[in-house]
């Protein structure tokens, strides 16, 4: 039988497989089910012809369940698949229609935490390796598997774990742990994410809050704080910070081709979301050049003082804004902080404190690798049409893949862009399944030949 066929027909098995993942709860921000939910990926690794072994940091550290196969006809180029066991909490639970780990199948859809992310994407990555076993007793090229326990609460150790297993995590191309699939049924394939650095800043003025009427002797924190940030971003988005841009490179000819192709329709966005122009008046290409590659200086909140019902005349006592900057590639996030904490100093806000919660560096893999258009290729057939983002506008743990084991990244996958994912009613479709784990078995195929 042919392996795409196999995949057709073992459908079934794949399903089921996936909602036995489902039902194991594995909530790593609650370390709930994390040790038994890796016992059984090794399980289906191992019956689907794999052979897998868990690897550890220390104790407390989510382990990484490790899955290697090597190639007979083709030793010399290994592919690996990043994906990750935990799953995001499943609260609040009474907005779920069936419980959160149930795994029910309602016609093209299969319901639960995980089901999509990123349990879905793993079960597509196993059974294509399956279909090739099966049908040709061999795979393309050699596969490993890292499938790690934290991504959903920030992949704090994967750094670590990548240092210390590089030989055994040795590959020539990473698929990533997800990638979407647009409205359209087509799927994307992101070659980048940005970074993110993640910081909080805070002013205490007096030791406690105060009648406002003595606003004129004590000074406000709000105001103070107001007065800070508002050194760090001009009005049309360009953030301040001295040297903040140094080391950025515009995007290369090959990129602007890419981004000029991307299907965006700002009308249907600014619907979306009740607005009625972008950032700096950005229209069209420019607001898509700007998701790929602009970075940021977001407020993600500001505490101070009275919010409550109707009105209260107090003088906080501090006041406490959180902000993210999204970086892109080739901004050091250690580098940015030492010029955050300098931009506020030189500007006289040494009584601003600084609290720093995540750095991490932006990561692109080339467009002209030969890599990308193995998976492309790969794609248009599995999916009949595809569409090549150069980054994806959020953050996630690629840099350190790029950085300690040179791997060119790519994300491509089976997630349905509105399969409220970390919402209730998370669902997986069964035909977007079907097609990736397709779309895995030509991938494989492609980077072994060439
Ligand atoms: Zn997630």
């Amino acid at each position: 039988m042919n392996v795409l066929k196999h995949v057709d027909a073992h459908m079934d098995d794949l399903i089921s497989d996936l909602q036995k993942l489902i039902q194991q709860p594995s909530v790593s921000a609650k370390n709930e089910g994390i040790e038994q939910c890796a016992k059984l990926v090794q399980k289906l690794l191992k019956s689907s012809g794999l052979k897998s072994e868990i690897l550890r940091l220390k104790k407390g550290v989510a382990p990484i369940v490790f899955a290697e196969i090597k190639s007979k006809s083709n030793p010399d180029k290994t592919l690996m698949f990043y994906n990750h066991y935990d799953v995001q909490p499943a609260e609040p639970f009474d907005l779920w229609d069936d419980p959160p780990f149930s795994g029910v199948r309602k016609g093209n859809k299969i319901f639960g935490r995980g089901s999509t992310d990123d349990k879905g994407e793993l079960i597509t990555r196993i059974k294509a390796v399956e279909s090739y076993l099966k049908t040709t007793g061999d795979v393309p090229c050699n596969i490993k598997f890292v499938i790690e326990g934290e991504e959903e609460t920030g992949s704090a150790h994967i750094e670590e774990y990548l240092k210390k297993y590089r030989k055994k995590f040795s590959n020539d191309g990473v698929i990533w742990e997800f990638g979407y699939v647009d409205a359209k049924n087509r799927p994307i394939i992101g070659l980048g994410m940005k970074g993110l650095l993640f910081v909080e800043l805070s002013v205490q003025e007096s030791i406690r809050d105060a009648h406002s009427s003595l606003a004129v002797l004590i000074k406000n924190p709000a105001w103070r704080l107001v007065d800070a940030i508002k050194t760090l971003r001009d009005s049309n988005g360009k953030i301040l910070i001295k040297d903040w841009y140094n080391e950025v490179t515009p995007f290369s000819k090959e990129d602007l081709k890419l981004i000029e192709k991307e299907p965006f329709d700002q009308n249907v966005f600014k619907k979306e979301f009740g607005i009625n122009s972008f950032v700096d008046n950005k229209k069209n290409l420019d607001a898509k050049k700007a998701l790929v590659g602009d970075a940021t200086c977001n407020i993600a909140g500001f505490v101070s003082g009275y919010t409550g019902d109707g009105a209260k005349t107090v003088l906080p006592g501090s006041a406490l804004v959180k902000i993210d900057f999204r970086l892109i590639p080739k901004m050091d996030p250690k580098k940015q902080v030492i010029r955050l904490k300098k931009h506020l100093k030189s500007h006289g806000f040494s009584d601003v404190k600084i609290k720093i919660f995540h750095g991490e560096a932006a990561a692109r893999t080339d467009s002209t690798h030969p890599f990308v258009s193995q998976v492309k290729t790969a794609a248009d057939k599995a999916f009949g049409k595809s569409i090549l983002n150069v980054s994806n506008a959020g953050t996630g743990p690629m840099y350190p893949f790029v950085d300690i084991l040179k791997s060119p990244c790519i994300s491509i996958g089976s997630t349905y862009m509105f399969s409220r994912i970390h919402s209730p009613n998370e669902f997986a479709r069964i035909d977007l399944l079907k097609k990736t784990t397709k779309c895995m078995c030509l991938i494989m195929e492609n980077f072994g030949k060439y």
